[in-house]
């Protein structure tokens, strides 16, 4: 990971100096400190090095230090391992809000025609640290020009050294630019996290959730909080807005969600034809054919006593949803927009 952001007070412990402390401190173990020789409890033994007068002097292949520094070397390795798998590193958040890093971008995976899912590499099996809706920033550059968007991650919020970002690229968009240029390996800039959703359980007996095109990212990371809570009986209800059945993100994992008893799921596309859908779409798909107005979000969205409304999509399928809602009846403190 490298760590480019101007800010010293913050994360400014790489963890790859973590990881090669070990190569230092066997050297010198008095040279580290209490708490990194707690850490060193778990390790093997170390070899013991032959003195001088272990070695016959009558040059065997291998000699006692041949031996010696092949056992060094692999009891080095099975430390690393211990440092990258134990507690000490796993429970680390790397994110950091007022400093850039750079993550490596592992694979580029074609979704549908014009969203992509990234992976990022995360050293050391640590976490991300993000919570439930929360996205992270991103820097690219455009002639020469430095540009910031936000993102929301849809892997697991404890997934251990990766991260994934679904990310659907515009024609004319400046960091969709930018971001067709990735190529795996790459190091790219990320800050977070960010957003004010506090996600506390049974709070609202019912959570609607009004996702377009990619708004669903972080709804995705709501939903599992929520089933993944064995005492958590929120109901969820998700309309998900699309162009088309093709165009639908996520969809195995939704499909696995919908055999939660708490989870639901329609599907809204405002262009998709009959024929096709009828084609394509799967038995329980509870499928509509066109726009989300007025009329559908007053039938699919009833005013629901202790319940929320959260809304994700592009500006002005929000600022339509909201004013949907109002007509409704609902009122803005039972309303949030991602
Ligand atoms: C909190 C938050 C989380 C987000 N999470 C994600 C995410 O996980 N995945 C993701 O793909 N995007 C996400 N976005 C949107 C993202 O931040 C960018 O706005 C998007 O990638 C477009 O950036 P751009 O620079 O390519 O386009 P811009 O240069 O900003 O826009 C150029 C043109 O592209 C079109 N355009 C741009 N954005 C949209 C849009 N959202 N809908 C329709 N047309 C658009 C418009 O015609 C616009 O005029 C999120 C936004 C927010 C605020």
């Amino acid at each position: 990971m490298d760590f480019t952001g101007q800010d010293d007070q913050c994360c400014d412990r790489t963890l790859e100096k973590e990881i090669d402390d070990i190569d230092q401190s066997d050297q010198c173990p008095e040279r580290l400190l209490v708490s990194e020789k707690n850490k060193t409890d778990q390790y093997p033994e170390r070899p013991v090095e032959p003195l001088a007068s272990d070695c016959c002097g009558s040059g065997c292949i291998p000699c006692v230090f041949d031996l010696y520094e092949q056992e060094l070397k692999l009891w080095k390795e099975e430390c690393r391992k211990i440092r990258q798998g134990g507690k000490e590193i796993c429970d680390q958040e790397v994110l950091c809000p007022e400093k850039y890093l750079g993550f490596k971008l592992t694979s580029i995976k074609p979704v549908t025609r014009d969203t992509f899912m990234y992976r990022f590499d995360i050293p050391g099996g640590a976490r991300l640290g993000l919570k439930a809706g929360q996205h992270i920033v991103l820097r690219g550059s455009i002639n020469n020009q430095t540009i910031t968007r936000q993102y929301t991650p849809v892997s697991e919020l404890t997934a251990q050294g990766y991260f994934d970002v679904l990310i659907k690229l515009y024609p004319g968009g400046q960091m969709s630019q930018c971001i067709r240029s990735w190529k795996e390996g790459d190091l790219i800039q990320w800050r977070g996290p960010f957003g004010l959703l506090q996600y506390v359980p049974n709070v609202f007996s019912k959570i609607i959730m009004l996702a377009a095109g990619t708004g669903i990212a972080p709804m995705t990371q709501v939903i599992r909080v929520i089933l993944e809570n064995e005492d958590d009986e929120t109901l969820i209800s998700l309309v998900y807005a699309c162009r088309t059945y093709e165009d639908i993100l996520m969809k195995e994992q939704l499909d696995q969600w919908s055999g939660y008893w708490n989870f639901s799921v329609q599907y809204v596309l405002s262009q998709d034809t009959q024929e096709n859908v009828i084609q394509v779409k799967k038995y329980n798909d509870t499928v509509h054919l066109g726009r989300l107005n007025s009329t559908l979000v007053s039938q699919m969205v009833p005013l629901t006593e202790r319940g929320q409304v959260l809304i994700c999509g592009t500006k002005s399928f929000d600022k339509d949803m909201i004013n949907h809602l109002k007509k409704v009846g609902w009122e803005m403190k039972d309303i949030f927009k991602f």
